[in-house]
């Protein structure tokens, strides 16, 4: 699963399509929350700067590269991106806290497509984070680049899971990745594939 939590979290509200159209999380090993996104920040700061109680308090808003989908972290106590700003998959981008409408410190992450409130999409099935209560370990631990955009990825190709984290998955590149975890004479063979993609899955492939 993908969330945006280092190590475990809690899922303390599920995704209700239409009611609660995000998933409420709380960071239990650390409070910093991660882009599980590669894109481009659209919106970071307050909801409504006059009134601190108001929505979604101080929040990121990300859209994923190639896609309609926009991607919320809501409630933050400190952002450190800007509008503008591109992002990278697992980078930091805030702090959990309980800005907004919120009586607890908690990440309202949620899925829009379009960024358009009411078009939710079911952030569970994106995220992989079961819609069900409970505490969860998202598998995700600093310095592991090979960190998957969606770890539930059942695809047998290389490319698209480089795709994925945003690495250049040319032929020309491959062979280079190749050559650093020691795959000789790369010619892209599906033997040599499964060998890079199983390397990525299990966050040790040098890029
Ligand atoms: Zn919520």
């Amino acid at each position: 699963m993908n969330s945006p939590y280092y190590k475990r979290f809690k899922v303390t509200q599920r995704y209700v399509s239409g009611t609660h159209d995000g998933l409420d999380l709380v960071g239990l090993d650390s409070k910093d929350i991660h882009s599980t996104v590669n894109g481009k920040v659209l919106y970071a700061g307050w909801e409504n700067i006059n009134n601190s109680r108001q929505g979604f308090g101080k929040y990121v808003k990300i859209q994923k590269d190639n896609s309609d989908m926009v991607f919320y972290y809501a409630h933050l106590s400190d952002i450190y991106v800007k509008k503008g700003d591109r992002v990278r998959i697992t980078q930091v981008i805030g702090k959990e806290g309980s800005t907004g409408y919120s009586t607890g410190s908690h990440c309202h992450y949620c899925c829009r497509k379009n960024g358009v409130r009411g078009n939710d999409l079911d952030i569970s099935k994106i995220s992989g984070i079961p819609n069900k209560l409970g505490i969860y370990d998202d598998g995700y631990r600093e310095g592991n680049d090979g960190y998957l955009e969606n770890s539930s990825y059942k695809g047998n190709s290389i490319v698209d899971a480089l795709k994925q984290i945003g690495v250049d998955s040319s032929f020309s590149n491959r062979k280079k990745i190749a050559s650093r975890n020691n795959i000789s004479n790369y010619t892209g063979t599906a033997t040599q594939n499964t060998k890079l993609l199983n390397l990525l899955k299990k966050g040790k492939l040098i890029k």
